[in-house]
């Protein structure tokens, strides 16, 4: 029988000391039995999953971690997503992310629209591509505030744009597309200020006291990747995805894994921990690899929220690790890796740059300095890998000799 592989990734959940959890960070103040578990059965330490000169966004730190350095496979998040939906691209195509915002006064409230609903964001696009016309592109809905448009024309693109949930009340101006081909961009980011001030779908939303989508906002662009399948890298039968976000579901087609949807699931804190534990676990079963990501940790951190921080650490501890846990115990030869993909800090409300802690543990795994995991104890162990695409190799072949 061969290995199996869980790989459970809460998303953001590194973070700094906060004064209001007495100088704990939000992974020190939750309560973890089973993460600590691990920590103390096997090893920790840390991992740079985002190169020199690379924004932090779970699009690059995932794949890094995944074993896939940045620097040779990244072209954006926006195709990553692109290939989650399975909208073809040709290679002169190129893909944007379109975020749904609120921006008041001009300053960038909301990245996610209030965590606006699929149903509210269709029609929303909807009234854009009417409205606009524009040929050669094509506005794809995807989850939530996280859609996509497709160009398919001749225009070349040299753009520099920013992520929305970069620039927390930071006056959006500031950051609109610059350089060759952004004046299209503008424009369409323009007209939907004008087509959304008062679309039906916003008065009900002012009305329900929730953020409305005031515009939308471009950027992650890129062309589509080409990157050999986890199988050609890794020599792993095929693995499977558990996530609530396209991003990651992107990253599993392009890796020929299958994606595993899992009811209830969502990337706030209103998941289903218990039901993605439970197919997490049962997954194992038919996989020698389960990938399980929950975006909760992540949302909450660039809401400024550490008390669902925590709380969303503590259910997936407890909902997530633990029945994947006492299932992989079952195996005759398992092991185990946790790590958020990069730090989102609560003071910052933005991504961090630090290294990531990660905890393994399982046949093979050498016992060291047991410690619970934080982001403290990951350091102190002494254990760093400053090439983060070198964590998946040391996860699957080594064990942490
Ligand atoms: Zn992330």
């Amino acid at each position: 029988m061969s290995m199996k592989y869980a790989i459970i990734i809460p998303d953001g959940a590194a973070d700094e000391p906060l004064e209001q959890l007495g100088g704990k960070t939000p992974l020190e103040a939750a309560h973890t039995p089973n993460m600590d578990w691990i920590a103390e059965h096997g090893r920790q330490g840390l991992a740079r999953t985002v190169p020199d000169g690379f924004e932090s966004g779970s699009d690059v730190a995932t794949m890094c971690l995944l074993g896939y350095d940045p620097k040779v496979y990244h072209t954006g998040r926006a195709p990553l997503e692109a290939a989650a939906q399975r909208i073809p691209l040709s290679p002169s195509d190129w893909v944007f992310r379109c975020n749904l915002v609120t921006v008041i006064d001009g300053v960038m409230k909301d990245h996610s629209a209030g965590g606006i609903s699929d149903a509210d964001a269709r029609v929303l696009l909807k009234t854009l591509a009417d409205k606009l016309k524009l040929a050669d592109f094509e506005f794809h809905p995807g989850v939530s505030y996280r859609n996509l448009l497709v160009y398919r024309g001749s225009q070349e693109f040299d753009v520099t744009t920013k992520p929305p949930h970069e620039i927390p009340d930071q006056p959006a101006a500031e950051y609109l597309p610059s350089g060759k081909g952004s004046e299209i961009l503008r424009k369409i980011i323009a007209e939907s200020q004008t087509l959304f001030a008062d679309h039906p779908i916003n008065r009900a939303r002012r009305a329900a006291g929730v953020n409305a989508a005031t515009q939308v906002w471009l950027w992650g662009q890129g062309h589509a990747p080409s990157m050999p399948t986890f199988h050609e890298r890794f020599d792993i039968s095929k693995g499977c995805m558990i996530t609530g976000v396209d991003l990651l579901r992107g990253l599993a087609v392009l890796l020929g894994w299958d994606v595993h949807e899992v009811a209830g699931m969502t990337s706030f804190h209103d998941t289903d921990y218990a039901n993605q534990g439970r197919e997490t676990a049962s997954m194992l079963e038919k996989y020698d690899l389960v990938f399980s990501h929950i975006e909760a940790p992540d949302e909450a951190s660039h809401q400024a929220d550490y008390k669902t921080k925590v709380a969303a650490i503590e259910h997936i501890d407890k909902f997530v690790v633990g029945p994947v846990l006492e299932r992989l115990k079952r195996f005759d030869e398992w092991r185990v890796l946790v790590m958020p993909d990069h730090p989102t800090n609560i003071a910052t409300r933005r991504h961090g740059y630090a290294p990531s802690p990660f905890a393994m543990a399982g046949t093979g795994v050498k016992r060291s300095s047991p410690a619970a995991y934080s982001e403290k104890n990951s350091a102190a162990s002494g254990l760093m890998l400053k090439q983060g695409h070198e964590l998946m190799e040391y996860f699957l072949r080594k064990g942490g000799e």
